[in-house]
This record gives C-alpha cells, structure tokens and sequence, in this order.
C-alpha cells in the first residue's frame, strides 16, 4: 500500500516505562506490519534516561513528540500516585491539543487516537477533532475486567471479600482497595473505570489462548460498549531490549553459564524492596546454591518503589550483607539500577525468573518460555501472580506469613525448587506450552494479529471516506 495514502495514529502512554513500553511495541507493529504512520505523544513529568533511550530507538514510520512538564509541587507530598498521575494529565490538556491540532494540520487523516488508561481526560479534545477513540490497555483481561467493573461493585452494597468476575479467577477484594491507595485514588480510578465506555474499542495486551475465559465475556458486554479485543502479546523481543545504552556485561556473564542454570531476579522498573527484605534476599540467594543475576534498585523504608524518580542512585550495592558480593562471585552477578531485560530472558542460560508479576514482565518471560518465582509487590501484580500461579507457570515467593515478608529459607527452597526440582520441571513444561501459544497468537492469520488487522482495516476504510 501507499503510505502516503495510509491514515495516520496517534498513540498517547500515561507515564512509565511499563505504559510506555507496550505502546512502542504497539506502534511498531503498526507501522511496521500495517504500513501506518504513528505519533507517541509523551508526558514529560516523571521521566528519566531510560525513557530518553527507548524514545531513541523508534523505528521509521513512528516518531515522538514530548509535551512540556507541568508544574505539580503543590500537590501534598502525600499525594498518591493514582492521583499525582491524574492531576499531571489534567493540567497537560491544553498542551494535548495543542499537539494534537499540530499532527491534524501536517499529517494524513488521524483515524484513531490511542490513549491508555488514565489518560481518559483528553477525550474530549480527539471529540471536538473527529479523531476516532481507542484504549490500549497495558495488563491482562483479568486486571481490565476489574477495572471495568469498579463502578458497579462501588456502587453496590453488599460488599463480598472474593469478587467473581465472569471468566476469571476468584479474586480477594482487598487486593482492589490495596490497588487504589487512597479515597483520591479510588475515585481516580472509578473516573478513568468510568472513561473506558467512552472510546470506540479497547484493545488489550494480552491473548485468547491464555484468557480465553475474560476475553470471551468481555468482547461484547452489550449494547453502547466498546468491543474489547485481545492483540498481544505485544513485547519487545528484538535483540536490542528497551534502552539498552547500558553495558552489556551480564550478557557476557550469561554466556559464560550453563543452560537454564541461572535465576534472573528483577522487580520492574520502579520497584523495589524494604531494606530488610532486600537483604533477606541476597541470604537467601546465597543458601540457595544457584547461579543468579539480579538487577538492584535503591531499597527503600517500605516495600514499594518511587514510580516518580527512578534514576540512578548513588551506592545502591551498600545494603548487601557484608562479604556477598565475595562470596558469591563464582555463581552470582549484581547489576545496579537497569539491565536488558528482554535479552536476558531471551538467553539459553536463563532457567526462571524471579519477578514481580508486572504485566510486561509476565508476558516476556512467557514469550521466552521462561518459568517463574511470582513475587507482587504492588498495583495489579497480584492479580498477575495470582494467574500466573494458578497457571502453574509460577511458584509463589512467600505468601504464607501473615507480615507480608519473606523470609531467607522459604527463598532458598523456592529458587532451588524452580531451578533443580520437579516442579520447576513441570512449571517449565507447562510455561513452554503456553509459549507456544502466545507466540502463535501474534503471528500472521491467528487470533491477536487478526484482531488487530480488523481493527486496522476499519481505520483505514473510514479514513478513506
Ligand atoms: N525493564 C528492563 N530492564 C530493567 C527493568 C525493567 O528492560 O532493568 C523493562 C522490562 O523488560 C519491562 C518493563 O521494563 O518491559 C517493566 O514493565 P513491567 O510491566 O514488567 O513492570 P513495571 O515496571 O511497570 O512495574
């Protein structure tokens, strides 16, 4: 086809690498396998060098434009993410439609505004441009079909401890009021919750083969709801992983072990541990005897992590007890602050993953056939684990004390167990089947590329109108 004739997207991630991520992905894909042209618009509050680097690295037929920072310091310092996240994007619209008027007058026709979840406020402004309205949702059906269900079970009175969505796993409701943080988030979350009936179709990064149940009742939830339709997994699996200005050491590390010798640990891109927890961890490494690399984050006060200031830290190896880093040198290696992750868990020598269920960082270690030790720390990731557990893809990391903490013994036996034991055969056996599986949904004729070819179609078709 005619590029030049081909309509244009415009693609709009709310803050974080895990948002911004899949929406690259998304753009390449449709840039790359539908020949359409594609503009990130991101937010500038909130980001660091890796942002930069993944921005860098966009394929032809995608660029990125960066709104200006909003002034957010009068907002408490209690503020919880939900809503500093709300707040920022609140006071970007006008920047947003700058930029938006910007690509209507120089670009081809906009045939659809891709927006993710909290992002909702900017709606309006793609209605008074006539750009058609599409959600692309960065976590499972299971997580999205709890989302679109808070208004109701807000508005409900009985209050259940274990909500049944249809076609998904039970799930405890205390997880939703953890998942909210504050009464300001939950209503930010009802609001965005709210939004999502709005667009004109949501897609999902996720796939039938895996959700098959969720995704079922969700594709036609009746009349004036947008059809919901899976088209991942969409990850980044290229050589080259998100932001790799780094140094490629631990690459040649792993070369250097075994097959399916080596337990990756990494909790995402913002999370990390207490310190406490943190040095539990590095004990229980050591008395497991396995091989490790593990990707290290600033431990902070509480369990959590700064989603708003991820850059590097100074001395971030000083809470390890002393003499780890000697002792383990033979089996172990410690990266400080960012790895490439997708090319890790790409490598021959990676045997699980110690994660902490971040959605992303599900579905790279299930397109890489990689099981794994599910450690949640925060948002939807226990609706991840949870899945990812019952699956049988994943051992759980603790989950037995009622503190919360984990401790050095049950660590040692987990890693040993998914790296030497039967049942990290078994959760190996099965993580390969469902690889199978997610790979094929993406490929040419099947499931997800279908479902995201129709939807392509029909921007293109109205486009032409
Ligand atoms: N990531 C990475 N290197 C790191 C940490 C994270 O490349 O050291 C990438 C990871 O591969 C994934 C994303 O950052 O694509 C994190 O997204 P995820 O949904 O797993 O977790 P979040 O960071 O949103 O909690």
């Amino acid at each position: 086809a005619d590029s030049g004739s081909n309509p244009h997207v415009v693609l709009l991630p709310s803050p974080g690498i895990g948002h911004l991520i899949p929406f690259v992905e998304l753009a390449k894909r449709l840039a790359l396998h539908h020949n359409l042209s594609v503009t990130i618009i991101t937010f500038s509050n909130f980001t660091s060098h890796i942002h930069h680097a993944i921005l860098s690295a966009l394929p032809a037929g995608v660029s990125a434009v960066s709104l200006p920072p909003v002034p957010l310091d009068d907002l408490p310092a209690t503020t919880d993410g939900i809503s500093r996240i709300s707040v920022m994007i609140s006071r970007s619209i006008p920047s947003v439609r700058e930029a938006l008027r910007h690509i209507r007058d120089t670009t081809p026709r906009v045939a659809a505004f891709i927006i993710d979840l909290f992002c909702g406020d900017t709606l309006p402004i793609a209605e008074e441009l006539r750009f058609p309205q599409f959600i692309f949702f960065t976590s499972s059906l299971f997580c999205l079909s709890m989302f679109l269900h808070l208004p109701t079970l807000h508005d409900s009175p009985e209050k259940a401890n274990l909500l049944r969505l249809p076609g998904c796993l039970p799930l405890q409701a205390t997880l939703i009021s953890d998942m909210s943080m504050s009464d300001h988030g939950l209503s930010y979350m009802l609001h965005h919750s709210r939004n999502h009936d709005r667009v004109d179709g949501i897609m999902v990064n996720s796939f039938e083969a895996m959700e098959g149940g969720a995704a079922g009742f969700l594709r036609d939830r009746g009349e004036g709801k947008p059809p919901v339709v899976p088209v991942g997994p969409l990850v980044n699996c290229d050589a080259d992983s998100a932001g790799s200005d780094r140094d490629e050491s631990c690459i040649e590390w792993l070369d250097r072990q075994p097959d399916r010798s080596v337990l990756f640990v990494a909790f995402g891109s913002w999370g990390s541990l207490s310190l406490e927890q943190a040095g539990e961890l590095a004990v229980g490494l050591e008395m497991s005897g396995q091989r490790f690399l593990w990707v290290i984050r600033k431990p902070g006060d509480d369990e959590g992590g700064d989603y708003f200031s991820i850059n590097h830290a100074d001395d971030l190896l000083g809470f390890l007890p002393q003499g780890f880093l000697e002792r383990t040198k033979e089996k172990g290696m410690v990266v400080p602050f960012w790895v490439p992750q997708a090319k890790i868990l790409a490598h021959a020598a990676v045997g699980g993953f110690l994660s902490h269920c971040g959605w992303n960082s599900c579905l790279e270690s299930i397109v890489n056939g990689v099981p794994m030790i599910a450690w949640p720390l925060n948002a939807e990731q226990p609706m991840n684990a949870l899945m990812l557990t019952e699956m049988k893809v994943a051992l759980r990391a603790g989950g037995s004390s009622a503190d919360g903490k984990v401790r050095k013994e049950e660590i040692a036996g987990v890693v040993r167990k998914l790296i030497e034991g039967e049942e990290g055969k078994d959760a190996r056996r099965r993580m390969r089947e469902v690889q199978e599986t997610a790979v094929k949904a993406v490929s040419s004729g099947e499931s997800s590329d279908v479902a995201l070819a129709v939807m392509v179609n029909s921007w293109k078709s109205r486009a032409d109108n």
